[in-house]
């Protein structure tokens, strides 16, 4: 599964986190998932609750901030959100389209204690 996998990745960011600062316990969980990483936030969670549990992470409150699906016209330098997945310049209706953002994930910030 996607999400376990995801889970698993944060996971470990997290505990290497909590032993580089000699955290005893890790209170929030930020993460940053793009508009098109493809994760359902509700799976993810629940994976990452099964992997904390009798780990530093256990009570840890996961916190998403979700980061649109952005893109770039390399045609005429068109910026901005794509929706509905569709790919054509809303200007020029290039097909060169690069997305600038919207498939990260990664975690943003960690509170510990
Ligand atoms: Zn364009």
């Amino acid at each position: 599964m996607h999400e376990m996998a995801m889970a698993q990745g944060i996971m470990d960011i997290v505990e290497s986190y909590a032993r580089k600062n000699d955290a005893k316990k890790v209170r929030v969980v930020s993460l940053i998932i793009g508009e098109m990483a493809g994760v359902v936030f509700e799976s993810l969670e629940f994976c990452f609750k099964a992997l904390a549990e009798g780990t530093v992470a256990e009570d840890a409150e996961l916190k998403l901030h979700r980061t649109p699906l952005l893109g770039q016209c390399n045609d005429c330098g068109w910026q901005g959100h794509i929706v509905k997945y569709n790919f054509f310049c809303p200007k020029c209706n290039s097909a060169k389209v690069d997305i600038i953002s919207g498939r990260e994930l990664r975690v943003e910030y960690l509170e510990v204690d």
